[in-house]
């Protein structure tokens, strides 16, 4: 059995290593974004595949029987072409996202539903803003003249970048006790984040709660729906769904 998987996270090269220890032919793939990134076992390629059409293509020169979308959930492009491709090509896809973060009793979350709308809130809200959603959306932000941004991402934020700010290159996981330096040592009054969940860079959440500091949720893009998809939250629940496939 052939399998591709959609990778750039931990849950893929987890499901990677399963996969292979099974028996699997499988395949895994990068966007080519980061520098060093970390490799699965077994076979990688990487680049994009040229959109639906190229993926759909490369399905089939591969015979391929079966897609795992085990991409990061605010990979909204490369979800919607894996979507579109195993439609075409009649393959079976499995979504494999880890579950999203929930507030507590005793957090201070602002749900917005776009990187656009949390830039026009902090912009009038707040003054000490920590900005931990990645480099690509960093721009988003440049229009605000007055409050302090301080980004923290693994590489470089694309420009623009708001006029006053501090970068912080450094990548998870993060500890509490650090999280807590840092919004305090930047008098920091809001958190941004994606919703992006797992355990790597939740620190910052329970510092938050710790502190009374606000967190910008930015949620997760809504995921393709259709026949041929089969929604998976753990590399195990994956390898059961394709066991049965
Ligand atoms: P994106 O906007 O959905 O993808 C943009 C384009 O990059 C896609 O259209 C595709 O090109 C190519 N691409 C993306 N992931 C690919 C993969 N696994 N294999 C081959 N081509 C891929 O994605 P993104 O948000 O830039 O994220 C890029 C990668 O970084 C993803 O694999 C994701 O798992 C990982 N990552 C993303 C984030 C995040 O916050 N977005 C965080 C951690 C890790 P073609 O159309 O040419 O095929």
């Amino acid at each position: 059995m052939r399998a591709l998987i959609l990778g750039g996270t931990g849950e893929a090269r987890e499901l990677a290593s399963l996969l292979t220890t099974r028996g699997y032919d499988v395949t895994s793939s990068l966007a080519g974004r980061v520098r060093n990134p970390k490799l699965p076992v077994g076979a990688v390629r990487i680049g994009g595949f040229g959109g639906p059409a190229g993926l759909a293509q490369w399905l089939l020169q591969h015979e391929i029987d079966i897609v795992i979308d085990a991409t990061h959930p605010f990979a909204e492009r490369i979800s919607a072409s894996a979507a579109q491709a195993t439609l075409v090509t009649d393959v079976p896809l499995i979504a494999l996202h880890r579950p999203a973060w929930e507030p507590g009793a005793k957090d201070r979350w602002i749900s917005v539903a776009s990187f656009a709308d949390a830039a026009r809130l902090v912009a009038r809200e707040y003054h000490h803003i920590l900005l931990t959603i990645g480099r690509q959306h960093v721009a988003e932000f440049a229009g605000d003249p007055d409050n302090l941004y301080v980004i923290r991402c693994v590489e470089q934020p694309s420009k623009p970048l708001p006029a006053r700010h501090r970068i912080i290159l450094d990548r998870g996981p993060f500890q509490l006790d650090d999280e807590i330096r840092l919004m305090k040592g930047n008098q920091i009054d809001a958190l941004v984040t994606k919703n992006s969940g797992g355990t790597m860079t939740a620190a910052k959440l329970d510092a938050a709660r710790h502190l009374g500091v606000a967190v910008v949720m930015i949620e997760r893009p809504p995921l393709p729906q259709q026949s041929n998809i089969f929604a998976a939250t753990t590399p195990e629940e994956a390898w059961k769904l394709i066991k049965r496939l």
